[in-house]
């Protein structure tokens, strides 16, 4: 893969990988295509532990990362940037959008939301399935007490209606690679794709996590990451997290989504199916060339 015409600046990419299991090839193709924007552009590859789940995160992952992508030739700069180191930063980001009067408590458990979605007739859906119908939306202070006293843990929704009417909208991206759909270029960023997400989970001692999106925004930003390079799958995640830049006022990267790395069923490669992984590769005698050359033919 290599980057459209232009003349470009060098570029600051990162490569985040969530230590809850190996890394398989769609990770090899990851890593290849922001490695290759930073070296095209005498920019500079980062490493991240996205670690943010604490609960799936584990440190043998963790170190088999290290691992797999010094055996593929890979080097980064020290010292890596890990999500459970940083979440202070996280806690404040999440204050900010308090104090902007966008997150509400959500008391709803994932059965009570598919059943209110089956229930509305024409319940609408997003890329992962139905979107959360705004139950909790309406919650009142003393019915969000009373339910916090239960020792109930809240998810806190962006409400996603109200942040936009917030901000300088439209908001836009700027898609170097492809989306699912064949997006590309300028991309108006349309955040009720995904309704409104969870950004942290709060209980009565205080946070309990914070979320992917909320993360991944607050660490672009701390990183200087100038170009988030990532698999199309995520193509739609940029919609909420441009909204989540603009609250918060943070820089917008360039983007590029790349295509995935899928087995002969045409599906794509997940750590919890038994994808083939890096190690299981080094351990069968697969060059790191083989590898590579694979990489390529997904990148093409
Ligand atoms: N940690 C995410 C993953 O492993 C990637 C984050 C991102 O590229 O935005 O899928």
């Amino acid at each position: 893969m290599s980057l459209p015409k232009g003349t470009y600046s060098a570029a600051i990419t990162r490569f985040a990988p969530s230590p809850t299991g190996l890394l398989h090839l769609g990770h090899a193709v990851a890593a290849v295509a922001a490695h290759n924007l930073a070296s095209q552009t005498g920019g500079e590859f980062l490493l991240r532990i996205d670690d943010i789940d604490a609960g799936r995160c584990r440190p043998q992952f963790e170190a088999a990362i290290y691992e797999d992508l010094t055996w593929l030739g890979f080097d980064w700069p020290e010292p890596v940037r890990r999500q459970s180191d940083c979440l202070a930063e996280y806690e404040a980001a999440l204050q900010r959008l308090r104090a902007l009067g966008v997150i509400y408590p959500c008391f709803c458990t994932r059965k009570e939301i598919l059943a209110e979605a089956a229930r509305a007739q024409g319940a609408p859906h997003g890329a992962d399935g139905p979107l959360y119908p705004g139950t909790c939306r309406a919650l009142v202070p003393d019915e969000i007490r009373a339910r916090m006293q239960t020792g109930a843990i809240a998810a806190l929704r962006l409400d996603s209606a109200k942040a936009c009417g917030l901000g300088d909208m439209p908001l836009i991206f700027e898609e170097h690679g492809e989306g699912p759909e064949g997006e590309q270029g300028e991309i108006l960023a349309r955040p009720a794709l995904l309704g409104d997400i969870v950004v942290a989970r709060s209980g009565t001692a205080g946070v309990a996590g914070y979320s992917y999106h909320l993360a991944v925004v607050v660490d672009d930003a701390a990183q200087k990451i100038s170009w988030v390079t990532r698999g199309r799958d995520l193509f739609f995640a940029t919609h909420v997290q441009r909204l989540l830049q603009a609250l918060l006022d943070l820089p917008v990267p360039q983007y590029l989504h790349h295509a995935l790395a899928v087995d002969e069923a045409g599906k794509r490669l997940a750590k919890r199916h038994d994808a083939l992984s890096l190690r299981d590769f080094r351990e069968r005698g697969v060059s790191v060339a083989e590898v590579l050359a694979m990489v390529r033919a997904v990148l093409r």
